[in-house]
């Protein structure tokens, strides 16, 4: 076996990621608050930021229960498959249920959604990144600001502070608003 040369490791190259994190059952801002420790406790996964809380009404689904939603924004060595399995690894713990065929949205313990993975653009049958509804939707795009307002969107070319005024100025209504986590922080 040749002998193993400096630069011959593979080593870690280290992504950036963003992840959309909601929940109306159950109590969210708690479940929230520990879904961001349990993404954290992973040896792969490095925290960098989390956005403060906001209660938002649904959007494309029918349903009396508001919801808590914020971005996470990580640094981590998993390659964006493992990083999606690992993140429906911890809605499972939570009690989330994928029904095979189910059309539409339902009320959710946990959602956890990879929004962006670098600038990277995948699409199959498992995984589509960017989040294909991410730019629609306020209650991504305002906590994501909050975190990443001058983070290019792979697709629009545009900040995220350009794609959330342009969501304004078009006046898409969503009712959201801020809040803040139980421990005051
Ligand atoms: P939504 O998050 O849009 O409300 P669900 O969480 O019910 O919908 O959707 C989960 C399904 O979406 C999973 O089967 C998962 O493989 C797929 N999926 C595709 N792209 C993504 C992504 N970027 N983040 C999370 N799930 C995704
Ligand atoms: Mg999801």
């Amino acid at each position: 076996m040749a002998p193993i040369q400096p630069g011959d490791s593979p080593g870690y190259t280290v992504h950036n990621a963003a992840i959309g994190l909601g929940s109306n059952l159950g109590n969210p801002l708690e479940t929230i608050q520990k879904a961001w420790l349990d993404i954290q406790a992973h040896p792969g996964l490095f925290p960098v930021a989390l956005s403060s809380p906001y209660h938002s009404e649904p959007v494309d689904m029918v349903s009396s229960r508001w919801f808590i939603n914020a971005v996470g924004l990580v640094r981590t060595v998993l390659p964006p498959r493992s990083l999606l399995r690992f993140l429906q690894n911890i809605e499972q713990r939570y009690g989330r249920r994928h029904v095979p065929g189910q059309d539409g949205y339902d009320d959710r313990t946990l959602d956890l959604d990879l929004l962006l993975y670098e600038d990277a653009v995948i699409s199959d049958e498992e995984l589509t990144v960017p989040h294909p509804r991410m730019t629609e939707r306020l209650f991504v795009m305002v906590p994501l600001v909050e975190v990443a307002a001058e983070l290019i969107h792979p697709h629009h070319r545009k900040t995220m502070r350009t794609i959330l005024r342009d969501l304004h100025k078009r006046k898409v209504r969503q009712k959201i608003m801020p809040r803040c986590w139980e421990n005051g922080s």
